[in-house]
């Protein structure tokens, strides 16, 4: 045979599909732009869309997956009802009419007698603005989404900070930044757009810095790896902002343009006004003007503010800067870089050397772009002037009982640098900037609550002071998860990890259904596995179950499945529509706004429905406002797909922001219409909105992008919004804790208050550290690449990739503990122990373990093989992490209930015994319908007639 010559059989031009549709890919949180190709209305590949703005055609290895997802043999085929003991996995199938029935008799008696019983909770669905809002409708605080043990902290400081944060608010100037400091990225999250942007970064020869306990993934290519002890990157960031103020290296232009660092702050030790800052009659804050060497209108133009001294305000009260209070605090020794050598393990000289390195290219490496642009002041400026040092954080930050501080840390470093949202820094992705904290305040007050009533707000936002907390005149908290109680009076997205426990102990008050979707919280989800599996099948005295009622939908067999009283089954990504909407969590990029829809690609082949279409059903089948017309029609009978173009949250406000109006004019805001979604397709599933290029930068002062963030209903006015380096909001809540205000903590929670809610960020042990003699080593699980929590993990092609997971283990500790390569090891922690395998390695902190997330899975869940690897080798730190800690408090941190996962604490001891991962929990049976799994499982073949 000659190459130049191929036997006729091979067809190298034959088409690979008959169609091609594109959508958004769901194989993680990126969202990026695919296209899928169809043989006989099969899926057959998937590629990325080059046109699409977040993955520009790039596709992942999870991405390409989505094939084998799809064809999971985990699906679930049909509706479930509970015939055995819960956790038996005893199912029948029943038909969707008996299942809406079944779900909307428990749901009516609820809300005709006390909505609060229905707690409804979401995992890592992005659908909140319809669930939130179905949720208000239905007249129950108790809903969150899985953000409480995933990001809040980083959300929340951000939010609170610089009304903006990282990831899906914000990014790297990836373009134009020269030195690219990043910290804890969780590397299944944050990926295309990541990897993209990290090549940029490296193709220019930008130095990259990763702050990361293990070196994998991005931290593998980074030009520098600092390996942080778990924990303490706090530490690590105020000893940068020692350094940059001790050498007098912060850009005070910026800090007076932008930020409340000239706002004065009243100096009143013991009175009710201590910490807050002084205002003017109208409540405008106050700065102190050189000019006039008197108080002026902080928020005026024409003043210029002193950042420093000591001042008497007219009233006789004493003043400073608010900039004055940070730097005292930060030049303290105590911040000194030996200081946090100690606790970091990162060597003082490293820590000076950074701080240099990030003063000099801020502050000596200045880029200009030649874009004029106008402030909101109305001057104007002939050129954009950028300090190129970019930062990004996610959550290995932000899953530790200090998270919300150190990220608060990391934007105190970013603004002294005069790094947000100029060239070459971090830049707001739209809708955000907001107003800082944003005005949204969680519904939900004692008294607001009636039978069959909808509530007047939204279950999510933001305090601003303890007049906004959930709580009853005794202290006592309104939701079952205690979100904006004094336990965690800033849980913007309140506290899953909580639920099942609260539900539980009926602490603050027994509920009757538990609604939860696509949260396997009976596993991979759940802190203390053990414990939380006891909690979902406990009973009382009568022999009912504790939790009277849960109802769960997914779409596959996972561990969570067994735990329900009746089982919803989802379609796939590729079955559905779905919507990634502003009012949620868009796919939107620095340079302009964007969302994106996925379309139904293939109709299921079992009897499942949306998620999206059941909840709307379900809001017609109980009259729930705006979910029916006034004949008591449902408002919504086709579906998601009509709310989606049909649904206004304000006038001219829906899910999608492109093509508004019915000649498809409105961009942002503008009447429904009918063809929206039809616009939506033919563009590629995504809108996107580009800013003019003096829109891009300084959003949050740019008078031309407030005018236009205005017009489109993103902020509500064209004010500035101003960074907030000192969180007034936190002094008011700490003022609490000091006996003032009408609205106090418990006195059992004073002196957390007090302690934790510091106006300047703070740094602090993680809790369970405490425990550091008895077990010395920290435990932590990391993302890997290939796969997005347990759904990647069963996924036939991706399980190639990782099919069980290891304990690493740095080489000095596994000397020191008598540990091989391939040893079996107990992992111990003060809940119990899990046997595991180790892989020795380099790239880690010599006080560190870790594994990948989410791989071990149950013996029989996901309708995997009993005896695969994943349960035979695979394993979870899940077991040895608490819910709460040994005095009984959360294992959260205390100012927004963020889970601390990554503070458990492990000591290592050699195993005995077969080679097989512990503990071992009996084998889960397969749902009815659903056939054994195959020894192989194809897709590719039964295209070439070899099924
Ligand atoms: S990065 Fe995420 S959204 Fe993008 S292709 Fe990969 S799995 Fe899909």
């Amino acid at each position: 045979m000659s190459l130049l010559n191929p036997p006729d059989r091979i067809d190298f031009s034959a088409p690979s599909a008959d169609e091609v549709k594109t959508t958004t890919c769901y194989m993680c949180a990126c969202r990026c732009g695919i296209k899928v190709h169809l043989k006989d209305s099969k899926v057959r590949w998937i590629e990325g869309n080059r046109d699409h703005p977040v993955n520009k055609g790039v596709l992942c290895a999870k991405g390409s997956a989505g094939i084998m997802q799809h064809n999971s043999p985990a699906r679930l085929r049909k509706p479930l009802l509970r015939t055995g003991e819960r956790g038996s996995g005893a199912f029948r199938e029943i038909e969707w009419d008996e299942a809406l029935k079944i779900a909307t008799g428990w749901l009516a008696d609820i809300r005709k007698t006390d909505p609060r019983k229905l707690a409804f909770f979401t995992g890592r669905d992005q659908s909140q603005a319809l669930t939130g809002w179905w949720a208000s409708a239905f007249g129950t605080p108790n809903y969150a989404a899985h953000g409480g043990f995933c990001s809040v902290n980083m959300a929340a400081a951000g939010l609170y900070s610089i009304g903006g944060s990282f990831w899906e608010f914000g990014e790297p100037d990836w373009d134009h930044a020269r030195y690219f400091l990043m910290f804890g990225v969780a590397e299944d999250h944050a990926s295309n757009p990541i990897k993209i942007g990290l090549g940029k970064l490296k193709g220019r020869g930008a130095k990259f810095v990763s702050v990361n306990p293990v070196r994998t993934g991005y931290s593998a290519i980074a030009d520098e790896w600092i390996g942080v002890r778990p924990g303490t990157d706090g530490m690590l960031v105020l000893a940068l902002v020692h350094e940059l103020l001790r050498a007098d290296k912060v850009d005070a232009e910026y800090l007076v343009r932008y930020t409340n660092s000239p706002w004065l702050v009243i100096c009143a030790p013991g009175k009710a006004d201590d910490g807050l800052f002084a205002r003017d009659e109208k409540g405008r804050p106050l700065c102190w003007d050189k000019r006039t060497n008197a108080a002026g209108d902080a928020l005026s133009a024409e003043v210029a503010p002193a950042l420093a001294g000591t001042y008497t305000l007219p009233d006789g009260r004493t003043a400073v800067p608010s900039f004055q209070l940070l730097a005292e605090r930060y030049l303290d020794p105590a911040y000194a870089p030996e200081k946090a050598a100690a606790i970091t393990g990162v060597p003082a000289e490293t820590i000076k050397r950074l701080a240099a390195e990030l003063a000099e290219v801020a502050l000596s490496e200045t880029i200009t772009l030649d874009i004029p642009w106008t402030d909101w002041a109305g001057r104007r400026h002939e050129k954009m002037i950028g300090r190129p040092v970019a930062m990004h954080a996610m959550r290995g930050i932000s899953a530790h009982a200090n998270g919300f501080h150190t990220c608060r840390a990391i934007h105190l470093l970013q603004t002294l640098l005069g790094t947000i949202d100029v060239p070459g820094g971090f830049r707001f992705k739209p809708p955000f900037p907001k107003p800082a904290p944003p005005a949204v305040k969680p519904a939900g007050k004692p008294g607001t609550i009636a039978p069959g009533q909808a509530m007047k707000g939204p279950p999510l936002g933001f305090p601003a002071g303890p007049e906004d907390l959930l709580v009853e005149a005794d202290g006592r908290a309104a939701r079952l998860d205690k979100a904006y109680s004094w336990e965690a009076p800033i849980a913007a997205h309140g506290l899953m990890h909580l639920v099942i426990r609260n539900a539980w102990a009926g602490d603050p008050y027994p509920i009757d259904t538990l609604f939860m979707y696509m949260a396997n919280m009976s596993w991979n989800s759940a802190m203390n596995v053990g414990e939380t599996l006891a909690m979902l099948t406990d009973k009382d005295a009568s022999g009912a179950y504790k939790i009277p009622h849960i109802i769960y939908s997914d779409a596959y067999s996972s561990e969570m499945v067994s735990y329900a009283d009746l089982v919803l089954p989802d379609t796939t990504y590729l079955e559905r529509w779905d919507c990634i909407s502003l009012l949620d969590r868009p796919i939107s990029d620095a340079d302009g706004p964007a969302d994106a829809i996925r379309q139904p690609i293939v109709k299921p082949d079992r009897d499942v429905r949306p998620f999206q279409d059941v909840v709307l059903d379900l809001g017609a089948r109980l009259s729930l406002p705006g979910m029916v017309n006034e004949d008591g029609s449902a408002k919504y009978p086709g579906g998601y797909s009509d709310y989606l173009v049909r649904h206004e949250r304000a006038p001219g406000i829906g899910p999608l922001a492109g093509w508004r109006n019915t000649d498809g004019s409105g961009q942002g805001a503008g009447a429904p219409n009918p063809g929206q979604l039809d616009r939506y397709i033919e563009n590629g599933c995504f809108w996107h909105h580009e800013l003019t290029p003096d829109q891009r930068y300084f959003k949050h002062a740019n008078q031309s992008y407030l005018a236009f963030a205005k017009s489109v209903g993103f902020i509500g006015s064209t004010d500035p919004i101003i960074l907030q380096l000192y969180v007034e909001p936190l002094q008011k809540f700490r003022l609490a804790a000091r006996g003032h205000g009408a609205i106090q903590p418990p006195d059992a929670l004073r002196p957390r208050v007090e302690k934790f809610f510091d106006p300047l960020p703070i740094w602090y042990p993680p809790f369970e550290h405490e425990s550091a003699e008895a077990y010395p080593v920290s435990a932590l699980t990391q993302r890997p690449m290939a796969m997005y929590h347990s759904w990647g993990s069963q996924n036939a092609w991706l399980r190639q990739i990782h099919g069980a997971n290891r304990l690493y283990v740095g080489r000095r500790l596994a000397e020191r503990d008598g540990i091989a390569d391939d040893d079996w090891v107990w992992i111990e922690s003060r809940l119990g122990r899990v046997k595991a395998q180790v892989r020795l390695m380099d790239g880690v902190n010599p006080d560190t373990v870790w594994t990948w997330n989410a791989i071990g899975k149950r013996s029989g869940a996901w309708n995997l093989k009993p005896d695969a690897p994943e349960s035979e080798r695979g394993f979870l730190l899940n077991h040895l992490i608490g819910d709460v800690l040994e005095d009984g408090s959360p294992n959260a941190d205390p100012v927004t209930g963020q889970a601390a996962w990554y503070d458990l604490r492990v000591r290592l001891a050699k195993a005995d015994g077969p080679p097989r991962s512990e503990p071992r929990l009996p084998t889960l049976p397969r749902p009815p319908g659903n056939d054994a799994p195959p020894d192989v499982l194809r897709n590719g073949a039964r295209f070439k007639g070899r099924a």
